[in-house]
């Protein structure tokens, strides 16, 4: 029989414990061909195509509260994942459906709509902590090596296209050079995956509560009728989504509470009080009606 002191049992347990806690799920960087500052650089083409073609919202307090949540996470990026040459934005969109992309090298949209769903900033924290993750690992330009006719020369302003998405989305695409965009913007079951996980993880290092992500991708999953969820169709569901996620928060400690409670509750009230956002659909239906002058590259 083995005899084990209490000291030493004391010892086993906090070594369990240690274990538990750190049995967080390791997440890889992937091999990608292309370099970071690609990265950089075809995010910032196709930021300026979403600037030009959808409606910024620019209100002053929404956009500061937006830029808090996601300096505090990109301040939790692991060391391993650091990409000095990114250039972190986060911008909101007056569109109504509940959604929220982000580019290669930095560049994040969210949609009113996301704010408006949304119960706690946490509950914001989980989306763009999933939009970041797929921006550190890169799997934005991932995706788009993927396709074959890529060429770096060739980006096309098809973003309003990615964003409508499904058929409606090819119709406004039609007739141009389907875009990079495009494949920045949907995702592989794989990569969902991986950004529930490591989104998770640093939602928990920045001080919000990562089971908040798992909440909103309900909510997201709930919203229905015609402004249906686009979001699930670029991220689509890796499986057990949910319950992957709540399993991960487990294995992780949150440091500190990051959430503003009553700043939050302002913004979403002073969005209320705004006239209602357009849809995309509708954005995408007056710009067919009026086109923009092509970019200028
Ligand atoms: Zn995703």
């Amino acid at each position: 029989m083995i005899r084990i002191g209490r000291t030493t049992a004391a010892v086993l347990v906090a070594l369990l414990v240690h274990a538990s806690l750190a049995a967080q799920t390791r997440i890889q960087l992937r091999k990608n061909g292309f370099s970071p500052s690609q990265d950089v650089q075809l995010g910032r083409q196709a930021a300026a195509d979403v600037r030009r073609q959808l409606p910024m919202l620019n209100d002053r307090p929404t956009e500061a509260l937006v830029e808090q949540i996601g300096r505090r996470l990109v301040a939790a990026v692991p060391a391993r994942f650091a990409q000095p040459a990114f250039r972190y934005s986060f911008d909101v969109v007056n569109l109504r459906e509940i959604n929220a992309f982000a580019l290669p090298g930095g560049p994040m949209f969210l949609h009113r709509g996301m704010l408006q769903a949304a119960r706690t900033d946490d509950e914001v924290a989980g989306v763009m902590a999933h939009e970041l993750s797929h921006v550190i690992l890169r799997h934005g330009t991932l995706q788009a090596a993927k396709a074959q006719k890529f060429q770096l020369g060739a980006v096309a302003g098809q973003i309003l296209g990615a964003i409508v998405g499904g058929q409606k989305g090819a119709m406004i695409a039609q007739g141009s050079q389907i875009g990079l965009s495009t494949y920045f913007l949907k995702y592989s079951r794989e990569y969902e995956r991986e950004a529930d996980l490591l989104g998770a993880q640093l939602m928990a290092r920045a001080g919000y509560d990562p089971r908040q992500m798992a909440n909103m991708f309900r909510t997201i999953e709930q919203q229905g009728g015609n402004s249906g969820p686009e979001f699930l169709s670029d991220h689509p569901n890796p499986g057990n989504r949910y319950d992957a996620i709540v399993r991960e928060a487990r294995s992780l400690s949150i440091a500190g509470t990051a959430g503003t409670g009553p700043t939050f509750d302002s913004v979403r009230l002073r969005l209320a009080r705004m006239p209602p956002a357009p849809t995309t659909q509708q954005v995408a239906r007056a710009q067919q009606r009026y086109p923009l002058a092509a970019p200028a590259r």
